[in-house]
């Protein structure tokens, strides 16, 4: 990969690479943009086939942190941590990456994300300062995750029925994970008409047991017909197969990079099906996490009200979408960009205080 041709693509600000001798840790650090302030994303330990798959990745998810920040008017940049080669997950090689971490000096924070668990994240932040969503701070961002789902669906039901309200509305979940298990519950409360589907039978049971949801094969999720189907297992659900044919109003769901392809929501905004984009629909968990910075510290009760305004959020990217004839995709893209843009003449990029001299 030609690296700086690649960064200057989507215009990354840094890539660092650190190499600890002592572990072998070998960690990727993407820093797309700081325009809003310190840049904030998870850290992903996961399988790569090659290097440039893990840099390829790293680039994109901090992309993605830039644009899921930015338009939930958070003032993070965005940024990603990877970790390559399938080390073995011990203590010091955690500890290796808080190391790593703490000498960017406060650019990039970062946290739990796939590979990793909150007591890992424990580990890190013994050698760094810059850990979100820690267990005794924000707490487990699952919960704001899927609120702020529930919010996204009862935006998608407004455009779509005329009511926010869930009541009777069948909603399809893929996946009864923590995200789509707490979903669940919330629209179980509201008198919604639930399918849920998992790969683990046990989950999507419980589900099924706890809120009367009709349980469906993975494989039949994407053919079930509803109001709204809310993806909350994995990525790239989303094909432009599944787009053609997927027989629901809207999609409104958690699952980060949802869409396979880019003509995805071209094609779902040609039959009519209105599709909230992923990085605004699942902001509840980083939402959450900014309000650890608060002046007056974290407070769940004003955390949630701010992962609540993702229900106005949507509306606005919708009508922005209609009124300018583009996507849902391309209107919260631009909305996300536009207050880079705006706020980049004073702002510019992020220096930690130290370092500013
Ligand atoms: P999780 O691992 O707890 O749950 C995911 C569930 O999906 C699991 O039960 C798994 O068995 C199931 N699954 C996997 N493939 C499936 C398939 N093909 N069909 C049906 N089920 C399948 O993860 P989570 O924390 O609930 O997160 C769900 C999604 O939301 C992920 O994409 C995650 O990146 C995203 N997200 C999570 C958070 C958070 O704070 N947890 C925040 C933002 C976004």
């Amino acid at each position: 990969m030609q690296i700086f041709e690649a960064m200057a693509q989507e215009g990354h600000e840094q890539v660092t690479f650190f190499y600890d001798r002592a572990t072998g840790l070998k960690l990727i650090v993407a820093v797309h943009d700081t325009t809003l302030g310190p840049a904030a994303g998870g850290c992903r330990l996961w399988h790569y086939d090659a290097e440039d798959d893990a840099i390829a990745d790293a680039l994109r998810l901090s992309r993605g942190m830039t644009l899921k920040n930015a338009v939930a008017g958070l003032d993070f940049g965005g940024s990603k941590c990877v970790v390559y080669g399938d080390p073995e997950k011990t203590p010091e090689l955690l500890r290796g990456i808080g190391r790593f971490i703490e000498t960017m000096g406060g650019r990039v924070n970062t946290g739990e994300d796939v590979g990793l668990t909150p007591e890992d994240v424990e580990v890190m932040a013994e050698t760094t300062r810059f850990i979100v969503g820690r267990k005794h701070k924000s707490g487990d961002p699952s919960k704001p995750a899927a609120y702020g789902t529930y919010m996204a669906v009862r935006a998608v039901l407004k455009e779509t029925c005329g009511t926010p309200d869930p009541k009777g509305r069948r909603i399809v979940v893929q996946g009864a994970g923590n995200v789509g298990h707490e979903l669940c519950r919330l629209l179980a409360a509201d008198g919604a008409d639930l399918v849920i589907s998992d790969i683990r039978p046990d989950r999507a049971k419980e589900v099924g047991e706890l809120y009367g949801a009709r349980v469906v094969a993975p494989e039949a999720v994407t053919k079930e017909p509803g109001d709204v189907f809310s993806p909350c297992a994995l990525g790239l659900v989303l094909t432009p197969e599944v787009a053609r044919t997927i027989p629901v109003k809207a999609i409104a769901g958690s699952a980060n990079n949802q869409l396979s392809d880019a003509l995805v929501p071209a094609i779902l905004k040609e039959r009519g099906v209105l599709y909230a984009p992923d990085f605004v629909v699942n902001g509840g968990g980083i939402i959450n996490i900014s309000e650890e910075f608060h002046a007056e510290g974290y407070d769940k009760e004003r955390a949630y009200a701010k992962v609540a305004r993702i229900y106005d959020r949507l509306l606005e990217i919708f009508e922005v979408a209609r009124r300018e004839d583009i996507t849902s995709e391309q209107a919260a893209e631009h909305l996300a960009l536009q207050r880079i843009e705006r706020e980049g003449a004073q702002n510019g990029m992020f220096i930690p205080r130290e370092a500013r001299g």
